[in-house]
């Protein structure tokens, strides 16, 4: 078995998961498509015989996520920047505008490029589907909600946002992406749709240490038995969704007719502590590491848990995976990924 057939699998299971969608002969730009959750979504869409046009400059994304699909007649690489304009010449019927980094530990080196990929870039991917009559999903982020007050946050919670802080660049960026989603469509009638998506978890994070969200470095600490890095005293929570069940939200959301002008939290409503999570990573991988106690990071939300009634109402959509099996799946893929 190798990495590739771990995500297989994965992309398998959705594909059985979306049997009531036709994605058959529909274009679909998908912005950010050689990233973590994009590289996924060209995944499905390819295996459901649709057309997919992939836009990413490869500053996070990789290669290597897309290399398999080079060679399909349905999917086109093209290597740009989303935030520049760019002639497609080509009809599309969906745009999937995923092109940004995300990871905090990127957020006071490359704060322009995120700003840029949230506003410039999203009024770019509205401005093709405004052309093109196409539908538009934005993937925001729980960020919008900053340091919510409200927890489980539920879509009408406004937030609790620092503009200012190192965190800013990311969360009033994505919260300007949501504003012109709404401008279009009140504007100009485009068929927009808001996901906002909640910590994911799962194959094709990068691996690869220094930028890297909390999942995949305790797994690559755990793994090495080096110490594993506690921001603060470990007590903020998140809620850890598995990949699969993040992009069957996210296209559940975007080919739903009825979800026209919807903003809709996607994520795993489990809510845990850091050091919950870093115990389950050492049970799940044997590791014997010991815990290492850093600075909080400026910012850092006390808690964050998603209120997903609205998706399971509108979407029919709730996630399966429980985070030690999707933990289980990820620890396979990066040991076959490091071997
Ligand atoms: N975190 C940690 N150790 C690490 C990396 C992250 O304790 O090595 C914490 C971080 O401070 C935050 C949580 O884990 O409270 C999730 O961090 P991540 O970078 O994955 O993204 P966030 O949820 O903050 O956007």
């Amino acid at each position: 078995m190798t990495e590739k057939d771990v995500v297989r699998e994965g992309v398998n299971e959705i594909s059985k998961n979306l049997g009531d969608i036709s994605f058959e002969d529909q274009t679909i730009l998908v912005t950010g498509g050689a990233g973590f959750l994009g590289s996924w979504i060209c995944d499905v869409l390819i295996s459901q015989n649709a057309k997919v046009i992939c836009v990413d400059n490869l500053a996070s994304g990789l290669k290597n996520n897309i290399s398999h699909l080079l060679t399909q007649k349905n999917f086109k690489f093209i290597s740009h920047d989303a935030s520049q304009p760019i002639c497609l010449g080509e009809k599309i019927d969906v745009v999937m505008h995923l092109a940004s980094r995300a990871s905090p530990l990127e957020f006071d080196k490359y704060p322009i490029e995120i700003i840029k990929a949230n506003t410039f870039g999203t009024m770019v991917s509205l401005e093709i589907a405004k052309k093109n009559n196409a539908r538009f999903l934005f993937t925001s982020t729980s960020e919008v909600y900053g340091d919510a007050e409200v927890v489980p946050t539920p879509e009408t919670y406004n937030g609790n946002v620092n503009p200012i802080g190192v965190r800013g660049c990311y969360d009033e960026s994505k919260r300007c992406g949501e504003a012109l989603c709404m401008a279009y469509l009140r504007q100009h009638g485009v068929d927009v749709r808001i996901a906002r998506i909640f910590n994911t978890y799962g194959p094709r994070m990068r691996a690869d240490g220094v930028y890297g969200r909390v999942v995949p470095r305790f797994i690559n600490q755990a793994l090495k038995n080096e110490a594993i890095t506690i921001f603060g005293d470990g007590k903020q929570t998140r809620s850890f969704c598995y990949v699969t069940d993040q992009i069957e939200g996210l296209l559940r959301l975007a080919w739903f007719d009825g979800a026209k002008g919807e903003v809709v939290n996607i994520g795993n409503p489990t809510e845990i502590t850091i050091l919950e999570l870093a115990e389950v990573v050492r049970k799940v991988t044997d590791s014997n590491s010991q815990l290492q106690f850093n600075p909080l990071p400026p910012d850092d939300p006390k808690r964050r848990c998603p209120d997903i009634n609205k998706a399971k109402e509108i979407l029919k959509w709730r996630p399966k995976i429980e985070l030690e099996k999707g933990l289980k799946k990820t620890v396979k893929w990066f040991k076959l990924m490091i071997q």
